[in-house]
């Protein structure tokens, strides 16, 4: 049977592969899968996600689906009012932080959370065997939902001390990238009593700023406007909210696995004895801050679908990718831009150190990655000239070769793009720029070949 799924949803470029014949198809296999009552609706920033959204509703309508809009929001927002507000499930229309060509739709269960992956084969097999609950004979309607918004902001704020962070007047500098937190960070900074000053603000189906995919090499404006200012924290968004990356007080921008470690310390510090979920391409620092609280880490297989299932079944308080995505437990189980980002203020108020004397007091992590343009036929002689080099590698997920506990790289295709990328952690800066340039040399031979 074909895949739908990707590690994030369905994805495709719209109207070559994500054409509206094959989202009507889709849907009207995710509502057979869902049987009955409100989903609610929500789309990204894209130039074909309002066309889309239509679609979507219509289509649902028509297999006698009742369905809410609640328009351009960030996908944290539609998961987290999909169950504050009770709804059977929801549909978000994005493609995250692929390029502006793509779009895709991203199934959430009435627990806020992006469906598992056995639901996903549910779909899948609906989907090919065309097995969907024909036209209804009673269509249902749209409504629009206008709670969403400040649902999710309410939620956020309900999880930090709001008097003690607006004491402060921090100022904080947002690098929106033309994405869907624009709709969402800029408020709730205000009513954090920050003083914000934004970049790429306009949301622009292209990502005309920096692109939807923030890292630490494309955020520079980010870096210097925070300098500048002379602002106490930099946070940039990728397209659809879910995912943030910070900028210390001093211009300097963080890894994901680096916040992840500045975050994990301070709220497993006021919450011991937790649990934390992270996929096996981030760094193995987090192992000697779970220590420190009598707390544990879980790993599982890349894809945050991964960890937010596991942080369920786990009861865990804290989830985390390397790429920037961030969970806190206690709000939802996903990846959240906007609740990352009230954390860190409140871990600033809290510790009246800033962010860069923070990070000092951390074990030392380096850990970096990269991506490289690749067929499938290439992907797969890649795994399998590693594989006979390493045969005792972890092939898990990728391939992943271990020489100790510092030092590691992991080589898998993605999930949502045509492209091979390299993860590596090493004990030195120095180490670790020779490994990544050894392996991505060795990785390029088997391609060129
Ligand atoms: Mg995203």
């Amino acid at each position: 049977m074909g895949k739908l799924f990707g590690t994030n949803g369905v994805r495709g470029v719209f109207s070559e592969d994500f054409t509206l014949e094959f989202v009507h198809d889709l849907i009207l296999s995710i509502s057979t899968y869902f049987k009955e009552g409100t989903i609610l609706v929500g789309y990204d920033g894209r130039n074909s996600s309002k066309i889309v959204s239509k679609l979507v509703c219509s289509t649902l309508n028509s297999a006698g689906m009742d369905c809410d809009l609640t328009g351009l929001v960030p996908t944290p927002c539609l998961e987290f009012a999909t169950k504050t507000l009770g709804y059977n499930g929801g549909i978000m229309i994005t493609a995250s932080h692929n390029p502006p060509e793509y779009n895709g739709i991203k199934p959430v269960a009435s627990d806020g959370v992006e469906i598992s992956r056995e639901d996903e084969n549910v779909i899948e097999d609906i989907f090919f065997k065309k097995n969907w609950k024909e036209t209804s004979s009673v269509f249902g309607s749209t409504r629009n939902d206008d709670r969403a918004i400040q649902t999710y902001l309410d939620g956020i704020k309900s999880q930090v001390d709001v008097s003690k962070i607006k004491s402060r007047k921090l100022k904080v500098v947002l690098d929106l990238g033309n994405g869907t937190q624009a709709v969402t960070a800029i408020k709730l900074c205000e009513q954090l009593g920050c003083e914000t000053i934004t970049i790429n603000q306009e949301i622009d189906g292209t990502f005309s700023g920096r692109g939807p995919e923030p890292t630490p090499y494309n955020l520079e404006e980010l870096s210097s406007t925070v300098v500048n200012n002379n602002a106490d924290l930099g946070i940039a968004f990728d397209g659809d909210g879910d995912r943030s990356i910070f900028c210390d007080n001093t211009g300097v921008l963080l890894s994901g696995d680096k916040s992840a470690l500045l975050l994990s310390n301070y709220l497993l510090k006021k919450n011991p004895n937790s649990k934390v979920v992270t996929c096996i391409n981030s760094g193995n620092s987090i192992d000697e801050i779970v220590t420190q609280t009598n707390s544990t880490v879980m790993r599982t297989k890349v894809g945050s679908i991964e960890v937010s299932r596991k942080m369920l079944t786990e009861n865990a308080l804290i989830g985390f990718e390397e790429n920037g995505g961030f969970m806190f437990g206690k709000h939802n189980q996903v990846r959240d831009g906007g609740m990352t980002l009230a954390l860190f203020l409140e871990l600033l108020v809290d510790s009246n150190k800033s962010i860069s004397e923070e990070l000092a007091t951390l074990p030392p992590s380096f850990t970096t990655k990269d991506k490289i343009s690749c067929k499938k036929e290439d992907v797969d002689r890649i795994i399998s000239k590693l594989s006979d080099e390493f045969p005792n590698a972890d092939t898990t997920d990728g391939i992943k070769i271990v020489f100790d506990k510092k030092n590691w790289i992991m080589v898998r295709p993605s999930g949502t793009e045509p492209i091979i990328r390299i993860y590596a952690e090493s004990d030195s800066e120095k180490n670790l720029e020779t490994l990544m340039t050894e392996y991505i040399q060795k990785i390029k031979s088997f391609v060129d070949r």
